[in-house]
């Protein structure tokens, strides 16, 4: 699926080939134009990456929980592709305080912290930084907000936009994919023109039509979708001519990139008494941004514990290396599991989506008091140059739904506008 040359023209450049590049290809085939999607990554998917060479089974970097509406393809090829869903709408989870597993007291302390954030920032009437709606005396608050924020939102409650915060549409399918959800969002480039290797660098809009500039020539198109992440376009690689308008650089700015980084440990079957796809809770009582981990054991049966980071915490462990994030996941492990854990640990792998040049980041956030930027993103320059992607993801931001769903739409006014 590789390729170079100057192309002739073609209907829609569709630039990337992640969740949203590969929804707005399909559409835009299934209405018969001509399209070529153009992809910098010698791999397809973006995001949605699985791998099985680190831990000889499906691993997946990016997305691993299939999370939205029944109307996303992916149900139904999991189906036919002979995926596994693992049903995870009601995860089991354990707490774990200094002294041991929390009891039931514990337990109620910390829901009820989580329930209390959930509702002050669902009731926000006023776009603004979560931290001010929130009573961080509370001492369940650090552990409850970490959830809320870093790793839900990747950015902590004092970069996290009350607007940001509770939009998501109903879950009709809530769960893991055994093979990996990278794996399956792959199954849906089957049979569409994708260019990997190929880098756009420029972008074309004044006169007629686009021009896309790549690393292996130029491609003419009525129009294009641009799908890479807000952290590649805040980065200028791709140099818009004429420049993106104030607004647009504007949107830009106000979606910068949040992290979660996974620090997935491989172990040695043993289950040390827990549920597969369960979570393990730290009680973390300390100022935000607290250095939280949290954990998914067993995702889909298989012989891994995966720490979760996120926010500030999660870029600063980044910065510190693969090698300082194994070492502190571990650490939280053996706080929850005893030291012994560390024995069954065979070997760790950090995600790299804090310096991958092709996201510079996980997802985007909108800056405190800037959810609008979400929707101002969504104009199209000139009638010739939409946007989609995660950021643009509607009821399901962050999220491959949400993307997927972008890129959809992104095609269905592309074809409005080609008539
Ligand atoms: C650690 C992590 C965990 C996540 N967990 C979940 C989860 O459990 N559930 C969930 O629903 N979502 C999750 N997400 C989010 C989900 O993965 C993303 O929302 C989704 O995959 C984004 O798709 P996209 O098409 O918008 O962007 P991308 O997948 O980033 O696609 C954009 C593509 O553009 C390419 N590109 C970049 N620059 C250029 C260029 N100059 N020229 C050409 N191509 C270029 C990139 O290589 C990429 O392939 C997670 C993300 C991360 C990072």
């Amino acid at each position: 699926m590789s390729g170079n040359a100057r192309s002739a023209a073609t209907d829609v450049v569709v630039v990337g080939a992640g969740a949203a590049g590969l929804a707005a290809a399909r559409r835009l085939l299934s209405a018969n134009r001509s399209v070529v999607v153009v992809e910098a990554s010698p791999r397809i998917g973006g995001r949605a990456f699985t791998e099985s060479e680190t831990f000889g089974f499906p691993f997946d970097h990016g997305c691993s929980w299939l999370q939205g509406p029944s109307s996303l393809p992916h149900i139904k090829l999991a189906e036919e592709a002979g995926f596994t869903l693992v049903d995870h709408s009601e995860p089991h989870g354990l707490l774990f305080t200094p002294d041991g597993p929390g009891g039931e007291a514990e337990i109620e302390a910390f829901d009820a912290a989580a329930d209390r954030i959930a509702a002050t920032l669902g009731a926000a009437t006023e776009d603004v930084a979560a931290d001010r709606c929130v009573d961080l005396s509370d001492p369940w608050a650090a552990a409850a907000a970490t959830w809320v924020g870093a790793m839900d939102h990747g950015v902590d409650l004092f970069d996290l936009s009350t607007a940001d915060f509770g939009i998501y549409g109903p879950y009709a399918v809530d769960a893991l994919v055994r093979e990996g959800l990278g794996a399956l969002v792959v199954r849906l480039a089957e049979g569409l023109p994708i260019r990997t290797d190929t880098a756009v660098t420029g972008i074309g809009w004044s006169g007629q039509g686009v021009t896309v500039r790549t690393t292996r020539g130029e491609l003419r198109a009525r129009a294009c979708i641009v799908t890479v992440s807000t952290g590649v376009l805040a980065s200028g690689r791709i140099a818009f001519h004429p420049r993106l308008p104030a607004a647009t650089q504007a949107a830009v700015d106000d979606l910068p990139m949040g992290l979660l980084t996974k620090i997935a440990l491989k172990t040695d079957g043993n289950r040390f008494g827990l549920q597969d796809s369960s979570y393990l809770t730290r009680a973390i009582h300390e100022p935000l941004p607290a250095r939280a981990c949290y954990f998914l054991a067993f995702p889909a049966g298989w012989d891994l514990i995966v720490g979760f980071v996120g926010g500030r915490f999660g870029w600063e462990l980044s910065r510190d290396g693969e090698e300082a994030a194994i070492d502190f996941a571990l650490g939280e492990l053996a706080g929850m599991l005893g030291n012994d854990v560390r024995r069954h640990v065979l070997r760790g792998r950090m995600t790299g989506w804090a310096d991958d040049p092709l996201t510079l980041g996980a997802y985007a956030a909108a800056r405190p008091g800037r959810h609008a930027a979400r929707a101002a993103l969504g104009q199209p320059l000139g009638e010739r140059v939409f946007f989609a992607g995660e950021a643009l993801g509607g009821a399901y931001p962050a999220l491959l739904s949400g993307a997927h769903l972008s890129g959809e739409a992104a095609a269905d006014a592309v074809l409005g506008q080609l008539g």
